[in-house]
């Protein structure tokens, strides 16, 4: 699995960013991210399905995180989900 290279990564089990104490995905982040993930799309959203499940075990486990508790597809995956395809993307598909 791919780990993202930024200094933005989540501290949990409060899920603020380490470099920056936003909530994560902080906004620079996200833009760390989107760039590895113009790359490696796949395994950049393995990642972040595997935050998303993070984040709910650690509020299962009773614990407190910063931002809404409704909102963990939307913060952690719906940005990158909505964000635009690499060209690279096309290539693929074409060699399939
Ligand atoms: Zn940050």
């Amino acid at each position: 699995m791919l780990v993202p290279r930024t200094p933005h990564q989540p501290d949990r089990p409060a899920w603020d960013c380490l470099a920056c104490g936003e909530p994560w995905p902080c906004a620079p982040g996200k833009v760390e991210l989107a760039e590895q993930g113009a790359v490696h799309r796949r395994s950049l959203r393995l990642y972040l399905e595997s935050c998303a499940i993070d984040m709910i075990d650690d509020r299962a486990d009773g614990h407190r995180a910063s931002g809404r508790d409704d909102g963990i597809y939307d913060r952690i995956l719906g940005w990158f989900d909505a964000s635009p395809r690499a060209s690279a993307g096309r290539a693929t598909r074409r060699a399939a």
